[in-house]
């Protein structure tokens, strides 16, 4: 069962009743004062949970259901923290999605499950992630930060993700030595920055020879390179990077 409500019109008593288990709930615009309608979501037998809206500095008021393996929070600017999150010990996917300033997710260490982590900002604002400190261990197998604003970011703790087998870091800002500290950690990172993938929106071909670009982002805000009109300067780029990389192996 797929069920999505504005929180005003939420009704946990009447839901819980006829629920059955794995369902999946979308609870939209939570106003601060429909946090209150949050009580008692924990009797519901979900296996995915996702918030929008959400007038909460972190989770301790949301009263999160033991069997949820997903949860998703987005468009919630008010969020800081995970605190609370360990009341799903279950949890293997999270994602946050254009949030508040990101200060506290040390809590995710109380997640033994969790896999699949996105952190993800929006245009037109970067999401702002104080440090990536609590990283450091995490069982996660996938990690995705999308639209970071990664300028000042220590990516040091994801090197230290003992099963990490896939990873999409997306600027536009990280500093090259940075994602050379990655890269030098995961040879297939490495490999993934090389290949170039194409740039994933179509529409912005080059203005010279109108051929679709390539996206990188190791210099500066340029993000999209031609493969041929550039294809000294990347050529020159991917040189350093390599070496930059061969420095911290
Ligand atoms: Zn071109």
């Amino acid at each position: 069962m797929d069920r999505t409500f504005e929180a005003a019109r939420l009704d946990i008593s009447d839901l819980a009743g006829r629920m059955p288990g794995g369902s999946s709930l979308a609870i939209e615009t939570i106003r601060k004062a429909d946090m209150k309608r949050l009580t008692g979501l924990d009797v519901l037998p979900l296996a995915t949970l996702s918030l929008r809206w959400l007038s909460a500095p972190n989770l301790e008021a949301v009263p999160l259901p033991a069997t949820l393996t997903e949860l998703r929070i987005w468009h919630s600017s008010k969020l800081k923290g995970l605190k609370g999150i360990e009341a799903a010990p279950d949890l293997e996917t999270l994602e946050l999605r254009e949030t508040g300033l990101l200060e506290d997710a040390a809590d995710l260490k109380s997640l033994p499950k969790l896999r699949s982590l996105s952190i993800v900002g929006g245009p037109p604002s970067l999401q702002k992630i104080a440090s990536l400190d609590f990283l450091n261990g995490l069982p996660l197998t996938e990690l995705t930060l999308t639209a970071i604003d990664g300028a000042k970011l220590d990516l040091t703790p994801i090197t230290q993700l003992p099963n990490l087998e896939q990873l999409y870091l997306h600027g536009p800002n990280f500093q090259p030595s940075e994602l050379a500290k990655v890269a030098a950690a995961y040879p297939w990172f490495f490999d993934q920055l090389m290949d170039l993938p194409d740039y994933p929106i179509d529409g912005m071909p080059c203005k010279k020879c109108r051929k679709r670009q390539k996206e990188l982002f190791l210099k500066g805000k340029k993000g999209l390179w031609c493969p041929e009109c550039d294809s000294k300067g990347l050529t020159k780029i991917l040189d350093d990077f390599s070496e930059l990389v061969a420095s911290f192996r």
